[in-house]
């Protein structure tokens, strides 16, 4: 008889991280793709250690740069702490990107064929206490007056399928592009990286799951950063980037 094992250990505790919870900045930054770590139930889900320390377990170097924004404007910050592959936060569960059988060129073992079972106890553990967390978040802040704007933190990878990609910081956004405008603006006026307009995704690619969820649904602005992860490898260019998109951040809520 099978048994129904959990997905986390009590040992890995809570799947979400938030940092700076009292943050006094409007902005409140989300990195769905932080972390790199399996729970131990799933050992390597049949990948190689250079698979699971690539793009498609996490995005590289996006949640130091959140910190450095977070740290910069006294922004909270809200992260999942287990990766992508167990769930992928920025999808729903219907989505057959949630729990992946194939990621760019890796197929994954330990994703082949889930029950309906294995999916909802993913979801139950993983995607159902992110997005809850994010929900009270923004409701305890409207309660006490503070605003919300939400940011997403992403990094992608410069090949893809083999395809270089030339663009290095993306701004990204669905029907709501009252903070991507003002975003591109500024970065138009101050440049310093190649930056374009929902690249190198964009809504019609799913990507802004947490942005209906959260921003659309709340009328709150909202915006989706993607940084081409090269840039953001050391601790010098995850400082930068942060900068400049303090910077941009800055520059768009003045007005
Ligand atoms: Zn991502």
């Amino acid at each position: 008889m099978l048994v129904r094992q959990t997905v986390l250990t009590e040992a890995e505790g809570d799947c979400v991280g938030v940092e700076r919870p009292d943050g006094k900045s409007p902005v409140l930054l989300i990195c769905e793709h932080a972390s790199n770590r399996i729970p131990i139930r799933f050992g390597d889900l049949g990948l190689s250690e250079e698979a699971l320390s690539s793009h498609i377990a996490w995005d590289p170097g996006a949640l130091a740069v959140a910190q450095g924004i977070s740290a910069a404007l006294d922004a909270t910050l809200i992260h999942q702490r287990f990766s992508r592959l167990i769930y992928d936060c920025n999808r729903p569960p219907e989505s057959p990107g949630a729990m992946p059988e194939m990621s760019e060129i890796y197929a994954v073992p330990g994703n082949q064929g889930l029950s309906d079972e294995e999916k909802t106890a993913r979801t139950e553990a993983i995607y159902i206490p992110f997005h809850q967390r994010i929900r009270s978040i923004i409701g305890e802040r409207s309660a006490r007056g503070q605003d919300s704007v939400i940011m997403t933190m992403h990094s992608f990878t410069p090949v893809y399928n083999g395809k270089p990609r030339l663009v290095e910081l993306g701004i990204l956004h669905d029907t709501d592009d009252r903070l991507a405008n003002r975003m591109l603006e500024a970065a138009a006026d101050a440049p310093l990286y190649r930056t374009e307009r929902n690249e190198p995704y964009g809504p019609t690619d799913g990507v802004t799951h947490t942005l209906r969820l959260h921003g659309l649904e709340n009328g709150l602005r909202n915006v989706m950063i993607e940084v081409r992860n090269d840039l953001i490898g050391d601790k010098v260019g995850q400082g930068v980037v942060a900068d400049y998109l303090t910077g941009l951040l800055q520059k768009s809520l003045e007005a």
